[in-house]
């Protein structure tokens, strides 16, 4: 029986923090998957599952919510404090090494404070579930003190990049798959679609340990991975995308200027996720009741807008922005600001997961379920692939119409999807294409922030930003005056203030983790800026607080624009 074998003993964090400098030692995956895969093995089925969380990125699983909320500036209070390392010198560090965890590495002192039994790693993930359920910066220091006092300086580098967040950009889930595969015997592929349906990674790994991944089924109310899009420049690309799959149509719809939302509902349950995987049903009571008229289970994906229902049509990404900013949604702004939920996508219907289902037949369910308003079936052509290109008439053709259409109707420019593809969360693949031929923009992080002239000199109001290079790192591309309105800028200056990393007066490095969406001319390449190229007449449209610094914009992408434009 089962219960008769040896069980491992607890397993501590320092073997934890030394698996993980060992998988960050080697660039060759096969080498990071054997190096998981044995350890992962070692693991008693509870370690097993933290590990799994804490090896992806956080203590917690993607379908749950909470976070731990470290500030970057509250670690670095503490690390100062135990190093006993002047702040000056720690921040000149941060800049130098650019990554807080290795600061942490190279200043805590070689044996802890606190010498005593080694820290467990159940004793480390009960720690972060404490800070995460307490309030207040000041309380969530000390317990991170009390931590960070027993461990060594490998340990504290951990530790402080799982409260700082900083471990999502470094060890990949995508890994911990591919390991789990190996222990288990079985396709990554397969691990990955269980973690997709369960959402929780150490769960995933206990199902395959125990050989059940076949008995996985889809959670409702644990959120999906959203599908992305891929930009295309020219709509001969779409054609290409389209002849590729052997599709002789495409479903043209236009691109909303909202937030993405997923929709879930059973029974007298309803949830509204963002694209963070956050859930954010209060702020749309009037969706959420919309659902709730359904009289299905259901999980849609789509994009809430602001919504004008006497013109049926949306009004712009700022009325709904007043909408955002606030904490409780009275009566009164339900009022000023209306919104709809312009629903693209059916994933879920009565117990049957339709992600494997083609889109088209996604399309005509969602179509035959009458949605009541303001849940709104976003409109679709299904256009013949002939027709996505303009050929050598450019800016006459059949797309370049509905582009137009889709501008003049408040709208950002347009989506292509193709037919047979299937819903693949998380992904952004070429079954979805997005064409806003007529304002690129890319999706930056600012890196450093600058005090404005005139009447700007009291506000950080011109910002450096990067996009994501190869190893995910940031590479700056360009610098912009804001485009933001006063209020925004103002807000933004207060954020600045209390995330410097380090204040050269003018200049301030900023903790990088504000995306902003920027618009430009051209992409030229330059020796200026660490990505090689730069933005020509780059303007700030807005702030993307729905996206994180790991959605941010790719190299690739600035140099397929870069390419493009030539
Ligand atoms: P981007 O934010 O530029 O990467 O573009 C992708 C985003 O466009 C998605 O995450 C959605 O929030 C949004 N979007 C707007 N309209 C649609 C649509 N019809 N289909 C899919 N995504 C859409």
């Amino acid at each position: 029986m089962s219960d008769e074998l040896p069980q491992p003993e607890q397993s501590t964090f320092a073997l934890f923090a030394q698996t993980a400098e060992a998988v960050g030692s080697t660039t060759k995956r096969l080498e990071k998957a054997a190096i998981l895969g044995g350890y992962l093995a070692s693991l008693s089925d509870e370690d097993l599952a933290v590990a799994c969380k804490l090896l992806s990125g956080s203590p917690f699983p993607l379908s749950d919510s909470r976070t731990l909320n470290v500030g970057f500036s509250a670690a670095s209070v503490v690390l100062v404090d135990l190093s006993g390392v002047t702040a000056n010198d720690y921040h000149k560090l941060v800049v130098s090494m650019g990554d807080v965890g290795d600061v942490a590495a190279r200043i805590m002192p070689a044996s802890p404070h606190e010498a005593g039994d080694p820290l467990l790693l159940q004793e480390a993930q009960a720690v972060f579930e404490e800070i995460a359920s307490t309030k207040g910066t000041g309380k969530k220091g000390i317990l991170l003190r009390n931590l960070l006092s027993r461990a060594t300086p490998v340990e504290a580098k951990y530790i402080v990049k799982l409260v700082t967040g900083d471990m999502r950009m470094g060890l990949k889930e995508s890994l911990v798959e591919e390991a789990l595969g190996r222990m288990a015997g079985v396709k990554t592929g397969e691990i990955q679609r269980v973690n997709m349906l369960v959402g929780d990674v150490g769960e995933t790994a206990l199902m395959a340990r125990h050989g059940l991944l076949s008995t996985a089924t889809l959670h409702l109310f644990h959120p999906l991975k959203f599908m992305l899009a891929t930009p295309v420049e020219k709509p001969a690309d779409l054609v290409a995308e389209a002849n590729n799959r052997g599709e002789t149509a495409a479903f043209v719809e236009d691109k909303y200027d909202g937030v993405r939302a997923q929709l879930h509902r059973e029974g007298d349950r309803v949830a509204i996720f963002s694209r963070t995987l956050d859930p954010v049903t209060n702020r749309f009571p009037e969706v959420a009741d919309a659902l709730l008229a359904i009289p299905h289970a259901v999980i849609f994906d789509g994009e809430i807008v602001a919504y004008s229902e006497a013109d049926g049509r949306c009004l712009q990404f700022s009325a709904l922005q007043k909408r955002l900013g606030r904490k409780v949604v009275s009566a009164e702004v339900r009022q000023e600001v209306p919104v709809a939920c312009m629903v693209f996508d059916l994933l879920y219907l009565d117990g049957v997961v339709l992600l494997d289902a083609p889109l088209s037949r996604r399309k005509e369910v969602l179509a035959s379920l009458n949605l009541p308003y303001p849940l709104v079936m976003a409109p679709t052509e299904l256009t013949s692939v002939a027709d996505l290109d303009d050929g050598e008439h450019e800016g006459s053709g059949r797309l370049d119409a509905m582009f137009v259409a889709s501008r003049a109707r408040g709208n950002e420019g347009l989506m292509v999807k193709m037919p047979a593809s299937d819903y693949s969360p998380g992904k952004r693949g070429k079954a979805w294409l997005k064409v806003k031929r007529a304002l690129a923009t890319l999706d930056v992080v600012v890196t450093a922030v600058e005090w404005g002239n005139g009447k700007r000199n009291k506000m950080l109001s011109d910002y450096t930003f990067a996009v994501l290079g190869p190893e995910r790192q940031l590479l700056n591309v360009g610098k912009a005056y804001s485009g933001l309105t006063d209020a925004e800028i103002t807000e933004m200056t207060e954020w600045f203030k209390a995330h410097t990393i380090q204040d050269f007066g003018r200049v301030r490095l900023v903790e990088p983790l504000i995306v902003i969406e920027v618009a430009f001319d051209k992409i030229q390449p330059s020796p200026r800026h660490k990505s090689g190229y730069a933005l020509r007449f780059p303007r700030i449209a807005r702030l993307r607080p729905d996206k994180r610094p790991q959605d941010a914009s790719t190299l690739d992408e600035v140099k397929a624009i870069a390419e493009d434009s030539q």
